[in-house]
């Protein structure tokens, strides 16, 4: 087996394979020896579980997963790292490598398909150009998920999972709490990767959630009111709210006194019960106008 954090062996395999890394694909890959293992240990496998993986590498948390779950799907767009894979991991049988876009992907055919009666989790060193668009598709599907865990950049990590009504508190906050529990595991440093990014990153988990804890009666409506009220996080929410989902201002403002709130209360300084209820509320004014 090879030991793919060992700086010699990985610029052999990757110099004998003329491989050239992809800033474009975010292709920072892992060499410090101790996080994988601890990202694998951390999100919650065991052997019973799938596991899909989003961007292999040249397998080194593959390799980690593998040993702890029953199957390991790993979904990698770049062809060039096949043939590399081909070998890394070659010690494994229960590795499938997809070589897709993991947002051209139809996950839940893949969870159906190649995880029958399986607790399937996700975990993944995210290329960091997707990392919001792959947690928001990977949440807003619905896919029977356990729990997602990710590597992230530590700024992305605050965000994600700050209190819904906390400063660091954004839109993708509160998508994520609407669907999952997510807190923090552990700091990585930038030297941990080859190349080393400029950034720092952090691992994060997403408990996700069997049932909403607050329930909306629309969820397009919450979530098109979450981003007109975090767009604007300055003005008040009657304003943003207003003018970003073009819903007339009498009735946010009816809205919002009606679920007892103050007039000049911000979005941001809102919890996940309180948003739940004024879009609740503006649902109820809309449909009886
Ligand atoms: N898991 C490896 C590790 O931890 O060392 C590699 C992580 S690296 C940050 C991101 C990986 O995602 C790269 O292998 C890259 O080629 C792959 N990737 C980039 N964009 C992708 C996409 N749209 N779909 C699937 N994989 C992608």
């Amino acid at each position: 087996m090879y030991n793919l954090t060992d700086i010699g062996t990985v610029k052999d395999i990757l110099g004998r394979h003329g491989f050239h890394f992809s800033k474009a694909l975010g292709q920072n890959f892992i060499v410090n020896p101790s996080v994988c293992p601890r990202m694998a240990e951390e999100s919650g496998i065991d052997e019973n579980c799938g596991v899909i993986e989003i961007g292999a590498g040249i397998g080194v948390l593959t390799a980690e997963l593998a040993k702890r779950a029953k199957k390991v799907v790993v979904i990698e767009l770049d062809t060039k790292l096949l043939p590399i894979l081909d070998e890394t991991l070659r010690d494994f049988d229960n590795i499938e490598i997809i070589n897709q876009d993991v947002l051209k992907t139809d996950l839940a055919a893949i969870i159906e398909e190649k995880f029958k009666d399986m607790p399937v989790y996700v975990c993944a060193n995210l290329p960091y150009y997707i990392t919001s668009p792959v947690i928001m598709s990977l949440l807003e599907s619905r896919l029977p998920l356990k729990a997602i865990t990710v590597m992230v950049q530590k700024e992305a990590a605050q965000r994600l999972c700050a209190p819904v009504g906390s400063r660091l508190s954004g839109a993708v906050t509160v998508a994520v709490d609407y669907y999952a529990n997510a807190k923090k595991l552990f700091d990585v440093s930038s030297g941990s990767f080859m190349p080393a990014p400029k950034v720092d990153s952090c691992v994060i988990r997403m408990d996700i959630r069997p049932e909403p804890e607050n329930p909306v009666s629309d969820e397009k409506m919450f979530f098109k009111m979450v981003h007109a009220a975090f767009g604007q996080r300055r003005k008040t929410a009657s304003n943003s709210i207003s003018s970003g989902m073009g819903v007339a201002k009498d009735v946010v403002i009816r809205a919002i006194e009606e679920c007892g709130f103050e007039p000049s209360v911000r979005a941001e300084t809102m919890d996940m019960s309180q948003l739940a209820m004024l879009s609740d509320k503006i649902v109820e004014l809309l449909r009886n106008n």
